[in-house]
């Protein structure tokens, strides 16, 4: 048995069409509570990239560079994980033997 529940999106649709397709209740079935988390988003809302970067070598660095130059910030979020306590991997390790 089905049971009809009123439906509050979380954000206020911003395209003003949006209103007329947001549903005013929903079908919910209580002996079968769906499995799955569902976002409560509009199709086609954009999320954050989530990016990791292994290594903050020469390469690594590059990376973080043309990514800050060539896309918005606030298009993702990015971490970088090293093993040692600097960056700069083998680059900066033979500079420093060398000088
Ligand atoms: C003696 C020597 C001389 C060189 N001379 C030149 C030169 O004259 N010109 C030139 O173009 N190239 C030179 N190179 C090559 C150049 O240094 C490398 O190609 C370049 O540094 C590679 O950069 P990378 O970021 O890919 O790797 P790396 O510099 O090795 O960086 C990798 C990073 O990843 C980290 N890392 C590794 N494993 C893990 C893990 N499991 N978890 C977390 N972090 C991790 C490391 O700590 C490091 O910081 C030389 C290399 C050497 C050894």
């Amino acid at each position: 048995m089905l049971e009809k529940i009123p439906y509050h999106p979380a954000a206020a649709p911003s395209h003003p069409k949006a209103a007329e397709w947001t549903p005013k209740f929903l079908y919910r079935d209580p002996a079968d509570p769906p499995k799955v988390t569902i976002r409560d988003d509009f199709y086609g809302t954009r999320r954050k990239l989530r990016i990791g970067v292994l290594g903050a070598g020469i390469s690594g660095i590059d990376f973080l560079h043309h990514l800050t130059e060539n896309i918005p910030a606030e298009s993702y979020e990015v971490v970088v994980y090293d093993k040692n306590e600097d960056v700069g991997g083998v680059v900066c390790r033979w500079v420093l033997i060398y000088v």
